[in-house]
């Protein structure tokens, strides 16, 4: 018993909003139904004042164990609505004193809880049925309201009428509070989902433009950049510089691999710290970087890049004994020019460094 109602709680706390509304709902009404089968039943009311409450009760135990355990929602819902619309109401109506009586409250509940119910599913059907049977009844109280069981006096009519609109008033401020309540749950979830989207996004992004140890813009990016930047025509030209460390092989051998990243990562924060903010910083390769300067003359980048070198030169390193330079091409271009061009002629510049005795800087000369 304690397996199979603990069985029915993970069912009912895994299902969504309004089949966890329909199964309350149906708990209610056959709570209800079966206390009126036993209050009829001593009431005297008549066999059929029993047998049809409690029918409706044992249908009731059949439709929330479909919609809990066999996970039909669907039957669950038609059905029991479909019952409420056929017995509940008719019965109730017929003997709780028509348009007079406290059942037509019952109905806007009724109506309330087929929309919620059926939110997802064809629900004009069951509601024309709906309207239909009150239509009906309706009818009845004009036409045959000997049909109609008045109430035994007027104590029982105030009673009845207070009674069942508390219930009601009770009933839809609980439901729509509690609608309210998961709404504003899921929202909030659909928040912070979207705010760790757009913060994974973000370092997506982030990884997918930057190289890992220096945190530089990637090769990739920068290509990127200058492909845009080569693109249009602003009037005036813009430069790079290729940069290549000097011997950095014998770093690596000399004092290791890790101490040949820390220089990699330093010289990488000295760029980024002493640019100016129109440039761009990249590591295109092993110790390679280029240096974008948008709107900068080619004098400009020269002394831009003049100025890295002897930073590089002049900077204290934790190993003392360790040196460090570097040397760099720099070549200005405008618009007409192709992206493998602009690497290809900041190279040559980079060469005739490397070739004039490195720690130096020279500019692509076109001669
Ligand atoms: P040159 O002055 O002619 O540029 O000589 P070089 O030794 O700097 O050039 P070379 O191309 O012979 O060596 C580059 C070295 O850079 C070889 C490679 O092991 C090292 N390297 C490439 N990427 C990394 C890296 O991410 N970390 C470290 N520590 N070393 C790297
Ligand atoms: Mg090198
Ligand atoms: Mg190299």
């Amino acid at each position: 018993m304690r397996g199979l109602l603990h069985n029915l709680k993970s069912h009912f706390n895994n299902s969504n909003l309004e089949c966890k509304i329909l199964v309350v709902s149906m708990f209610s009404g056959m709570a209800i139904c079966f206390t009126s089968a036993i209050v009829n039943y001593f009431l005297a009311m008549g066999i059929w004042a029993s047998i049809v409450p409690f029918i409706m009760s044992i249908f009731y135990v059949f439709f929330i164990y479909d919609v809990v355990v066999r996970n039909n929602f669907k039957l669950a819902a038609y059905g029991s609505l479909a019952m409420i619309t056929v017995f509940v109401f008719p019965s109730l109506w017929l003997t709780g004193a028509g348009l007079k009586g406290s059942i037509p409250y019952f109905y806007i509940y009724m109506i309330f809880l087929s929309a919620v119910v059926l939110n997802k599913h064809p629900f004009k059907r069951m509601i024309a049925f709906q309207i239909v049977t009150l239509l009906g009844l309706i009818y009845i109280d004009v036409n045959q309201p000997e049909l109609i069981r008045p109430y035994d006096s007027h104590m029982a009519q105030i009673f009845d009428m207070s009674y069942s609109l508390i219930v009601i008033i009770a009933l839809v401020f609980f439901l729509i509070r509690y609608i309210m309540m998961k709404y504003n749950q899921t929202i909030d979830e659909l928040r912070n989902t979207k705010a760790e989207l757009e913060k994974a996004n973000e370092i997506l992004h982030h990884s997918s433009i930057t190289d890992p140890l220096t945190d530089l813009y990637n090769r990739r990016y920068i290509k990127e950049k200058l492909e845009n930047i080569s693109s249009y025509d602003c009037g005036s030209s813009s430069s790079v510089i290729m940069i290549d460390i000097d011997y950095f092989k014998s770093i690596n051998d000399n004092f290791g691999h890790d101490v040949g990243d820390c220089v990699l990562k330093n010289i990488g924060e000295l760029f980024k710290d002493n640019l100016p903010s129109n440039s761009h910083v990249s590591r295109i390769g092993g110790e390679e970087f280029l240096i974008v300067l948008e709107n900068a003359s080619q004098d400009k980048a020269f002394e831009i890049g003049e100025n890295l070198r002897q930073l590089v030169e002049n900077n204290t390193w934790d190993k003392h004994d360790l040196e460090v330079t570097i040397s760099a091409g720099v070549y200005s271009f405008d618009s007409s020019i192709s992206v493998e061009n602009i690497f290809k002629r900041a190279d040559d510049a980079l060469y005739m460094s490397k070739n004039g005795g490195r720690n130096r800087v020279r500019c692509f000369d076109s001669r």
